[in-house]
């Protein structure tokens, strides 16, 4: 045998393992649903190389997950029989966190448990989950394809460190081992392990197998013999991939289970759409709303999309062609029976196929999203969570415009509360009879917005503005125009024309004004030069004796705050 080493974790791996133990104490028993996962993760990355090469299959091409359970060494163990890991993946995979942003993201954590926990859960649990039942992991690994005394040993108590040694294994791909801690003992009883099994991994699409003991020979009720059955390996799951079910059978907590396998996510989803579509393109897709957003939601290297399979056989993760990037939060699966099995991310940048199912999936995102919608207090914790990323929709997707529009939610000076909580529909609904126009008014804050003079004689008007002050928020206005038939208009810039909405006495009142002000107007422009482009007299303030405003088709002064904050 080769040298042992002695390698340290990342630091954030140490942060994570602490944090993990500590925060799923109460739900120890996910542990084993990770491990199963991980273990058909592999199972589907191996049938999808040997697409293209199957001699990797070997001689066992019947591919398992086996849980053996070892009373005397106090060991659950986990095998499976997918691709394995060479040495360099060992190290990569079970010693450092791979994701963009990782680092930034830790270096926020306060070192509050409390705090912490909440926020780690953006976090996968995965591999490292073994630690909160096990004080010792041994991971031995052999890669598909390579030879028996090529595989490697991985070997850690969860603190600073890990060991690597290479070994001889016998079969291919990986068991993991877990010496469970003092006091784990229940996870050493084979109807317990089956139980948290058939309650985790029942949709896992291959056979989660454990060991059933022989039965002698006995006595049947009517004296007949039952013969023996010899010890055999039996399937705890139902081993049916689950989106190919009828959505009639499935539950609402195998959906959610399902979802945290493939999203890696710690909760439950806030919805789902299950779709078998037939016709001119044949696919199935399951995708689900998370309840909280990623920690890398707004890195631009992050990885997003859904999980690919053509006719049932994985294909790849995180294929983001057939979800529009301000839908990037939505995650879940693609089966299409169109694609080739041998589908490359640049094969399916331009073929018509996924053009055709990027319609589709964002169709019935937008979909599920409105059904959500109908839900008030739901939709606002959606909303919360992923309502920025929802504004870049108008600029992005041209042909969905109206659709994303009505599920956009802003605060507006109706509600006088920060929260966004009015769609475009009910602003409308509350318009005055002459009203043709939809107000708004972007600042730098909430506050900013709702306290801008230029809000004064609507205010007095009785007329509804809507309050934005997200960064995104100019940006927005400037590509969604209209709404249902109705201008967006900017109460900020010039072109706002209020007068239809005053009565005739009015209009006389403010032509006598501005007739009386043209001599102070004069000097105002005298004084003033070319620091501004015109003085008017304003009907528009009720408070305030002055305010600047922009010309209608000019930058906001918004805007050019955001210009010159990128370096404009
Ligand atoms: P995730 O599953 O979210 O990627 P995990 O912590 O569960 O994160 O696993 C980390 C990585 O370790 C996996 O992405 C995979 O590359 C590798 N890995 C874990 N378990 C296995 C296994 N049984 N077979 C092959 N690779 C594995
Ligand atoms: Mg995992």
């Amino acid at each position: 045998a080769g040298q042992k080493q002695t390698h340290g974790f990342q630091a954030e791996v140490k942060q994570l393992l602490q944090l993990m133990i500590h925060s799923l104490y109460s739900n120890k028993e996910i542990f084993l649903r990770e491990l199963v996962s991980n273990a058909s993760d592999a199972a589907d990355k191996l049938r999808f190389l040997a697409l293209s090469d199957g001699s990797l299959y070997g001689d066992d091409g019947d591919l398992r997950v086996r849980i053996s359970l070892d009373e005397k060494a106090r060991t659950l163990t986990v095998s499976d029989n997918g691709i394995g890991m060479t040495q360099e993946e060992v190290i990569s995979h079970l010693g450092t966190i791979a994701k963009s942003g990782t680092k930034e993201f830790f270096s926020q954590l306060s070192g509050d448990q409390n705090k912490d926990s909440k926020l780690i859960g953006q976090f996968g649990v995965g591999f490292y989950s073994a630690f909160i039942v096990a004080d010792k992991v041994t991971v031995r690994t052999r890669k598909a394809g390579s030879a028996a005394n090529e595989a490697i040993e991985w070997e850690s108590a969860g603190e600073g460190d890990y060991t690597i040694t290479p070994v001889t294994k016998e079969t291919r791909g990986t068991d993991i081992v877990l010496h469970l801690r003092e006091g784990e003992d229940e996870f050493l009883g084979r109807w317990k392990v089956e139980s948290i099994v058939t309650k985790y991994s029942d949709h896992i699409s291959i056979p989660v197998e454990l060991w059933q003991e022989e039965q002698p020979e006995r006595d049947g009720e009517d004296g007949e013999k039952i013969a023996a059955v010899p010890g055999h390996w039996q399937a705890a799951n139902k081993a049916t991939a689950l989106w190919t079910r009828d959505k009639s059978d499935i539950s609402d907590e195998e959906y959610q289970e399902f979802y945290k396998h493939i999203s890696h996510d710690w909760s439950e989803p806030l919805s789902w759409s299950h779709n078998k579509v037939e016709g001119n393109n044949n696919y199935t897709s399951l995708l689900y709303v998370p309840k909280k957003a990623p920690f890398d939601m707004w890195n631009r290297d992050a990885q997003h999309g859904l999980k690919l399979y053509v006719q049932r056989v994985f294909i790849m993760d995180d294929a983001e062609q057939f979800m529009p990037s301000y839908l990037r939060f939505i995650k879940g699966l693609l089966d299409s029976s169109d694609l080739p099995l041998n589908v490359s991310r640049e094969i399916l940048q331009d073929t018509k196929v996924t053009q055709a199912l990027r319609k589709g999936c964002t169709s019935r995102a937008l979909k599920m999203l409105e059904k959500l919608s109908k839900d008030a207090e739901q939709y606002q914790a959606f909303w919360n969570e992923f309502g920025q990323v929802l504004k870049e929709g108008p600029a992005e997707d041209m042909a969905n415009k109206e659709q994303v529009a009505a599920l956009l939610r802003f605060a507006s000076t109706h509600n006088d509360d920060s929260t966004q909580n009015v769609a475009l529909a009910d602003y409308i609904s509350r318009m005055k009879e002459d009203q043709d126009e939809i107000y708004y008014i972007v600042g730098d804050s909430y506050t900013a917005a709702k306290h801008s003079p230029h809000l004064e004689v609507l205010r007095k008007k009785g007329l509804e503005v809507l309050l934005l002050s997200d960064r995104i928020d100019e940006w927005l206005v400037q590509h969604l125009t209209e709404f249902d038939g109705k201008k967006l208009r900017s109460v900020a810039k010039g072109g706002l024309d209020l007068s239809k909405l005053d009565d005739e006495e009015t209009k006389k009142a403010q032509e006598e004004t501005e007739k009386a002000f043209a001599d102070v107007l004069d000097r105002f422009k005298t004084a003033l030069g070319d620091q501004v482009k015109d003085v008017k007299v304003s009907h528009r303030l009720t408070e305030s004796p002055a305010c600047v405003v922009t010309d209608e088709f000019d930058m906001s002064t918004q805007m050019i705050k955001l210009m010159e904050s990128v370096g404009q």
